[in-house]
């Protein structure tokens, strides 16, 4: 019988995944995207019929309310769910996933509106079900988390015995023409940039004021970047399932004007998510900053350059240490000629592709919750190559090639 998947979420992200998913129709069969604005999802379902010859169906769910997934997933008779909406929706699709039979994959983990906090535990603490309902559930399929995860199982398998230090480098050097814009959705991306960093070393967490850590990396096919230590979500699940590990850190580039930009948001409280009243309404400040600040979903058509992504792993392999790095490179404008958007959420809509085909395919499956370097890493890293993503490896000379200063 043909498969049947349900998208959810027709953002940057969603555009991605709908598209990937039809030009590999043969394991997605029926496709339905589905989102809290329908007419997204039609326009989207358009483009996707226009360039690949693929009709998607649509539909209308606030992925808030369990209830409304249920019974979404049940009319379309989901066996999978990609959920590329926000992490805020996480927990209620799982559970509508539990309730209903269906597959689950995301790409971020999941966060409450009301704290800027995101972690693993409300979503691994769903296991137990998962596995009771005889359903799988990937979480961080995108690329960072996602790919990144893969990269460090694909050295660990490849290159080492133990691995010691990773460090995971972001670099986005796209220019989309506008003073200032996200990426991805503004709101999250506000909420990760502005958290206190994280990194984790000898045992325990240690933690550092935004920004407060840099240093300069020379990105292949992008150059040298002013590059800043933040937490982000793979650290959580790396630390877990590597043995051995000494220091994991994560790296992410930002330009001077971004950061100026960000320190007057700051400053002037626009980014606060506490409500206030304004004219006897209640609004929350960076609400109003996100319904500003352009769509990146809209970005697409302006944004030249290319992205860097990659690890840098640091290890033992035959009593010897030696590093690996492992990393991506992508153009802006080559994402857009085809599937009609930027290059970040391109990046992460086709690792959730990926995730999702080997899942139907049954290739990376088991019941219960997992995270992606839990699986075997080369089946993934052979899709990467085939849907767009191809990725090289390169050996470092320096047995600890970054310097933080
Ligand atoms: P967008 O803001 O562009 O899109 C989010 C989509 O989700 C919109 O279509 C929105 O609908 C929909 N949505 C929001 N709330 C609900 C709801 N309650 N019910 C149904 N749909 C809803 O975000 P992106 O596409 O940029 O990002 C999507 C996800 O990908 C995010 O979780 C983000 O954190 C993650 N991400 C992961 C990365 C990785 O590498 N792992 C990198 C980048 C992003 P509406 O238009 O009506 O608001």
């Amino acid at each position: 019988m043909s498969p049947k998947t349900l998208i959810i979420g027709a953002g940057g992200v969603g555009n991605v995944v709908a598209f990937k998913c039809a030009m590999n129709a043969e394991t997605f069969g029926e496709i339905t995207l589905a989102s809290r604005t329908k007419e997204k999802c039609d326009a989207i379902a358009k483009n996707v019929k226009e360039k690949t010859g693929v009709t998607i169906k649509t539909a209308r769910v606030d992925a808030d309310h369990k209830d409304e997934v249920i019974d979404l997933i049940r009319k379309t008779e989901a066996d999978i769910v990609i959920n590329v909406a926000l992490p805020y929706q996480d927990l209620t699709i799982m559970d509508a996933c539990v309730a209903t039979g269906a597959d689950y994959l995301d790409t971020a983990n999941y966060e409450h509106p009301d704290t800027a906090k995101f972690e693993y535990k409300e979503q691994w603490a769903r296991d137990k079900a998962f596995r009771e309902a005889g359903i799988m559930g990937l979480l961080g399929s995108g690329f960072d988390p996602g790919v990144t995860n893969v990269f460090v199982a694909y050295a660990q398998k490849h290159y080492f015995d133990t691995i010691k230090t990773i460090d995971i480098l972001d670099c986005n050097a796209g220019d989309h023409g506008y003073p200032f814009a996200t990426n991805f959705n503004p709101e999250i991306n506000i909420r990760e940039v502005n958290s206190k960093g994280r990194y984790w070393e000898k045992g325990e967490w240690k933690e550092t004021e935004p920004m407060e850590i840099k240093m300069v990396w020379d990105y292949p096919e992008v150059g040298p970047k002013d590059s800043y230590l933040l937490y982000h979500e793979e650290e959580e699940s790396l630390v877990k399932n590597i043995p051995g590990l000494e220091r994991i850190r994560f790296w992410m580039t930002f330009g001077e004007s971004y950061l100026t930009h960000l320190r007057v948001l700051d400053n002037v409280g626009l980014t606060r998510i506490d409500p206030i009243e304004v004219d006897g309404c209640r609004v929350i400040p960076l609400h109003v900053l996100k319904a500003l600040l352009p769509d990146p979903a809209t970005l697409g058509p302006r944004t030249k350059g290319k992205t860097n992504i990659g690890v840098v792993v640091h290890g033992i392999k035959e009593g010897k240490e030696r590093t690996i790095y492992i990393y991506q490179v992508k153009d802006h404008e080559e994402c857009y000629a085809e599937v009609m958007s930027q290059g970040v959420s391109y990046t992460t809509g086709v690792p959730a592709m990926i995730g999702a085909k080997l899942m139907l395919e049954k290739v990376w499956y088991e019941v219960g919750v997992h995270n992606m370097e839990e699986f075997d890493p080369n089946p993934f890293m052979e899709e990467l190559n085939r849907q767009g993503l191809p990725w090289q490896v390169k050996e470092l000379e320096s047995p600890d090639a970054l310097k933080v200063g």
